[in-house]
């Protein structure tokens, strides 16, 4: 009898690319990399002027439609009539409306009572009336028709705004300090390094085919009012024993199905270095970032693979080709960090912070808030990352009159804790990925809670989104809410997975997803009373929501 031969130990696999650029894999991996090879994003905009808006939606080339219209800013919104329960069995294109989404970026700008009465009056005239503030601060529209397109874009241009990149594989709108360059506590004004990575690097070819979406933040305020942590790139505010006020760098932040929250380099970049720094950073993304599969294609991915120090060194060696200097890094306060009510500018005038509920605006509301600011001599308006709205320059004797104006129209600078604390992503009423509703959901609940709850002496955010892709932040907000259909007397209804206890800042942590916390969307009401007025009764002196929950 012969013996078998032992068989040789099998040689290890070698590791399978994951689509980085800069080893080698250059042939696209997926049909998104494929499209983008095919044809740079930005061309789309010829096509869109000179093709699509004057023949019309079905002129459209499915691959512009469904890929590189999201360079300019638009997505097909979802189509009436799908509920949360088909949209896993209907088709891509069946939940296609034939009208829009369109994003306009803000960049942390201060935009002038003209700039603001345009995004209004864009609104009105072409958009149904809608324009939400989102939690990028960016403006929202629904119902745009591709017709439309080209003289909302001229609109838009005239008011220093634009809707480039808004979506897409590419640098998307940034995050600016709402405050920069006016609060009396700022450490440094950002602004000019914003405008610089504008000026550079959007609609610049070089960064227009990124893995996936990058997202920016820059602030010299000492509340980091920007949620730095959940940013793919960030600068934050901090002093140099001897070089004096400039940014750490943070990266890699996330959220959506792997949450991550950004590493922090400690190290000091000056104001005017920035703009170079984010280029290396952006660069990093772009060649190694990973391309093969879309679910690892976000910057967190490669820095939670490769450890901040070897990030640096890349940075240094490969991009910048010098060192950056190490500082600490600072400490995130805990607290607000939306601006709301009336505050003290270094030129002795005020800004005022006033909270639309849970982002949602109008055009007509937009185009109101114009009037007023050119009636009381306010130079500008800024949106910020938590669905607000702050005006800028408001004159100390105006202010009463100011706050009571701004009321009239819906937006308050003393809102409840609630009206304050809520966001909510736009859900089912136009996204195709929702599962549930979100902004009226919210309102309800706003409402709601603010007669159970009328004085809440300390803050409890909300965060309401429409399914797994966490755009209103899931995983840091107090309440966390995402979107899913959960059972109730044998039947799928809308309804939310609960996390608890997220937050960001010093005590920065995700919420607790506890399995048998999944509430109806109907029993929302009931279900946070029931956990506010628990909290209320057990915390401690001084407790905040998220120690108490992680205690
Ligand atoms: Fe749409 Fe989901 Fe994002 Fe909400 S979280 S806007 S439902 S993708």
């Amino acid at each position: 009898m012969t013996e078998t031969p032992a068989r040789p130990a099998p040689k290890p696999r070698p590791k399978r690319g994951e689509g980085q650029w800069a080893l080698g894999y250059r042939e696209p991996l997926n049909k998104n990399e494929q499209s983008k090879k095919d044809d740079n994003p930005l061309n789309v905009r010829g096509r869109i002027i000179n093709i699509y808006a004057k023949r019309g939606f079905d002129s459209i080339d499915p691959a512009d439609l469904r890929g590189r219209f999201r360079w300019m800013g638009l997505y097909t919104q979802r189509a009436p009539g799908f509920d949360g329960g088909k949209t896993a069995t209907v088709p891509e294109e069946e939940l296609d409306d034939r009208y829009f989404m369109l994003r306009v970026r803000s960049d942390g700008k201060l935009l002038s009572p003209a700039a603001v009465r345009a995004l209004g009056t864009i609104g009105q005239d072409f958009a149904r009336d809608t324009a939400d503030v989102t939690d990028r601060a960016n403006i929202q529209y629904h119902w745009i028709r591709v017709e439309d397109v080209p003289t909302i874009w001229d609109r838009l241009d005239e008011a220093g705004l634009s809707s480039l990149e808004a979506c897409g594989d590419s640098p998307r709108p940034f995050l600016g300090s709402p405050v920069a360059g006016v609060a009396t506590d700022e450490i440094i004004d950002g602004s000019p390094a914003l405008d610089e990575i504008f000026r550079r690097y959007i609609g610049n070819p070089d960064f227009s085919n990124l893995p996936r979406k990058f997202k920016t933040a820059v602030t010299g305020h000492p509340s980091h009012d920007v949620s730095p942590e959940t940013n793919d790139v960030s600068f934050v505010g901090t002093v140099h024993p001897e070089h004096g006020p400039g940014f750490d760098l943070w990266v890699g932040g996330g959220l959506s199905t792997n949450p991550m929250l950004a590493q922090k380099l400690g190290v000091w970049i000056p104001l005017d270095d920035v703009p170079d720094v984010w280029e290396g950073v952006a660069s990093i993304f772009r060649d190694y970032g990973y391309r093969r599969l879309r679910s690892r294609a976000r910057l967190k991915f490669l820095v939670a693979d490769w450890g901040v120090e070897k990030f640096r060194e890349v940075l240094e060696t490969e991009y910048l080709q010098r060192e950056l200097v190490s500082n600490p890094s600072p400490v995130s306060p805990v607290g607000h960090r939306d601006h709301i009510g009336v505050h003290d500018q270094k030129d002795g005038k005020k800004y005022v912070g006033v909270a639309p509920t849970a982002g949602r605006v109008s055009g007509t509301m937009l185009a109101q808030l114009a009037d007023l600011m050119d009636a009381h001599g306010i130079a500008g308006a800024r949106l910020t990352p938590y669905q607000k709205i702050v005006l800028i320059g408001v004159e100390p004797a105006a202010v009463e009159q100011v706050v009571e104006a701004l009321d009239v129209i819906g937006l308050s600078a003393r809102p409840s804790n609630w009206r304050r604390n809520t966001m909510a992503c736009t859900g089912i009423e136009f996204c195709k990925l929702a599962i549930v509703d979100t902004k009226e959901r919210a309102r309800r609940l706003v409402d709601s809670l603010e007669e159970r709850f009328p004085e809440l002496d300390t803050p409890i955010t909300v965060n309401v989104n429409g399914c797994p892709n966490a755009c209103a932040r899931t995983q840091v907000g107090d309440i966390g809410l995402k979107g899913q259909l959960v059972m109730h007397d044998g039947e799928q209804v809308e309804g939310f997975q609960v996390h608890l206890g997220g937050a960001t800042g010093l005590e920065a942590n995700f919420g607790r997803k506890l399995r048998a916390h999944k509430v109806t969307s109907a029993g929302l009401d009931d279900y946070i009373t029931v956990v506010v007025t628990n909290f209320l009764a057990d915390r401690t002196e001084g407790e905040t929501f998220s120690a108490w929950v992680h205690r």
